[in-house]
């Protein structure tokens, strides 16, 4: 049967009635049965009242009942036990879009999400036990969307307490249900980002004194970088207090200022931060502190190692700070398109420039030759190349004066390992190259006479020959009886007497190329270029021997000498062995013809061959 009456039904006839018309049909005159008849009269009319009464209060029931049903927020709904709806309030009309002649006779699981029908058959399983049940789950409206419905179900008992159908109530719970999976999203977006963070995070609540100040903070939660922080897994770190974590927190005023984020809510932003930890270390810490509802989140940047790392890299900038600009030599740093960018104060005493008149303007430009600025190419070629170069370089002074400078270049690399210019350092070698120089032309001259030695005159002799472009004379020249010079004024005479003539071969040399040596030591050789012929050049040894006769002063005293002078000229094709061994021969019959005179010796003449 239905579980509530239907009021609009018509009433059932009362019993009561029946005695009514066999008491006024049957007349009895006597008094006692009178009013014994009355006494049963009024029971029955009593017994009559009371039977339409309750009969009026259940039907009264029963309409209240189902106007509080109608007029429910809640769709009310009334199914047997397989599920099959028997009545339901006009409401679902309004809820779900169907009339309730559409779902009355069918069952309700059909307006269930299909993945919810699970939920509902446990909860039927409960209700049949005779408990009541409440879930969360999605009906399908009448045009095919679905919507969230609480959904309250519970047993209808008979007289003999058995179950005999469902009374369900469905509320509409369906913005309640997306806030909550929108907020359940956030909370499962915000828990990855916080598991995600690389940096420790860290929920805090306030814990407040009696006074309600805030003396500390237990940890709600942290990610795992706040963990690996702390040395402590979630479960053992989470309620544990800040001052019990880092005792040492108590005398840094940290406390006090994220005290103030709680009661203000202000952001504290505390950067490089040194805390002392727990084994006496000191890290170095960026800090942020915000509050959130009844938290304070905390963001912690561990910056020990980079603090440390940079620290490293000041001080050995800051030595080689020291280095460079006191160091004598020139330090530069160029960058990659030639320009100064750096340039140790040492420049100024080196070359007259300050630094800052360097700076920005172009290496090549301070270098004085060609060959130097193309030197200076192929070394930055070969620095930027990942190598090191050592030159020389001729660089300009402020005064327009040119040093030499011996330089180092290497490559200027980045911390990440790319060249980004070049660094070179720099000092001035002039003496270096003076004394370099001296040596080199002691190499080629002859100390005592000053002219060419041996190896230089061959050299350059082999030049003029092989180019040919000139008649070229050779005067052989030795010193007649030069012993007899030692032997009579000492061997420092001697010397002067060397150097006196190598003076008066010096005089007659007239073309740049000419040269004059010391071939050995009495033998003096002087070679003229562009001699017309054989004759020329024996007028010039001519000259020479008669300048050579000349008396030569030596010590408050004269020395005279001769010389014995072979003249040839060389001839096109011919070795210079072939030209000197032709030379030497005419000197030799010169010696042989009495010495003090000049033998011209002509090629065709037949030269000593080989
Ligand atoms: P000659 O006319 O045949 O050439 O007789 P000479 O005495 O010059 O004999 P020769 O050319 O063979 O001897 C060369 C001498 O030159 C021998 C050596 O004592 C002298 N002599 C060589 N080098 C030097 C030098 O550097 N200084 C001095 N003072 N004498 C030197
Ligand atoms: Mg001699």
């Amino acid at each position: 049967m239905p579980w509530m009456p239907d009021p609009t039904a018509p009433p059932t006839p009362v019993h009561g009635t029946a005695w009514w018309f066999w008491l006024t049909l049957s007349v009895v005159p006597d008094v006692l049965l009178v009013a014994g008849l009355i006494g049963v009269w009024r029971h029955l009319a009593r017994a009559r009242r009371s039977l339409a009464e309750r009969q009026v209060g259940e039907l009264e029931t029963a309409r209240r009942l189902k106007i509080i049903a109608e007029n429910a927020s809640d769709v009310v709904m009334e199914t047997d036990n397989d599920g099959i709806i028997r009545w339901v309030t006009p409401l679902i009309l309004q809820r779900i879009g169907l009339r309730p002649e559409d779902v009355v006779g069918t069952p309700y699981a059909r307006l269930v999400h299909p993945d919810d029908r699970e939920t509902v058959r446990s909860m039927e399983q409960e209700v049949q036990s005779g408990t009541a049940a409440e879930s969360d789950l999605r009906l399908r409206l009448a045009d095919g969307s679905y919507r969230w419905f609480s959904l309250s179900l519970r047993p209808v008992f008979d007289a003999a307490h058995a179950v005999v159908g469902r009374v369900s109530g469905w509320r509409d719970v369906h913005d309640a249900v997306q806030a909550r999976n929108a907020a359940a999203a956030v909370r499962r977006r915000l828990d990855a980002q916080m598991t995600s963070m690389i940096t420790p995070l860290m929920l805090g609540e306030p814990v407040r004194d009696d006074a309600g100040r805030v003396v500390d903070f237990a940890v709600a939660d942290a990610n795992p970088p706040a963990c690996a922080f702390f040395k402590l897994d979630r479960e053992r770190l989470v309620g544990r207090h800040l001052l019990e974590l880092l005792p040492q927190m108590a005398t840094t005023g940290l406390i006090a200022r994220f005290a103030d984020t709680a009661d203000t809510g202000r952001l504290t932003e505390i950067d490089d931060f040194p805390l002392p930890m727990p084994d006496g270390s000191i890290r170095t810490l960026d800090m942020r502190a915000a509050r959130a509802d009844a938290w304070i989140s905390f963001v912690v940047r561990d910056n020990t190692e980079k603090v440390a790392a940079l620290e490293k890299i000041k001080a050995s900038e800051e030595r080689f700070r020291l280095l460079a600009e006191n160091s004598l030599d020139v330090v530069v740093r160029i960058d990659t398109n030639d320009r100064l960018v750096w340039v140790s104060p040492s420049i100024t005493g080196a070359l007259g420039w300050t630094p800052a008149e360097c700076i920005g303007r172009r290496g090549i430009d301070f270098l004085a030759t060609e060959q130097t600025r193309e030197q200076y190419r192929r070394d930055k070629a070969r620095v930027f190349a990942g190598g090191g170069a050592v030159s020389r370089a001729q660089v300009r002074s402020k005064t327009g004066e040119v040093h030499w400078m011996e330089t180092h270049s290497s490559p200027f690399r980045m911390p990440d390992g790319h060249i980004d210019g070049v660094v070179a350092s720099m000092r001035i070698i002039d003496p270096q190259v003076r004394a370099e120089q001296a040596l080199e032309r002691r190499a080629r001259i002859d100390d005592l006479t000053r002219l060419l030695n041996r190896t230089e005159l061959m050299d350059r002799l082999g030049g003029l020959v092989e180019r040919g472009d000139g008649d070229v004379a050779v005067l052989w020249c030795d010193i007649d009886r030069f012993k007899t010079v030692n032997d009579a004024h000492g061997h420092a005479a001697g010397d002067a007497v060397l150097r006196a003539l190598g003076d008066r071969i010096r005089a007659c040399l007239s073309k740049p190329e000419d040269l004059g040596a010391r071939i050995g030591g009495d033998e003096l050789l002087v070679v003229l270029c562009g001699a017309r012929d054989l004759g020329a050049a024996a007028a010039i040894a001519e000259t020479l021997r008669r300048s050579a006769a000349e008396p030569i002063p030596f010590d408050g005293d004269t020395i005279e000498t001769t010389l014995s002078i072979g003249v040839t000229l060389a001839v096109a094709g011919e070795g210079v062995d072939a030209l000197l061994a032709r030379a030497d021969d005419a000197m030799y019959q010169a010696k042989e013809q009495g010495r003090n005179r000049v033998v011209a010796l002509p090629a065709e003449a037949g030269s000593p061959s080989g």
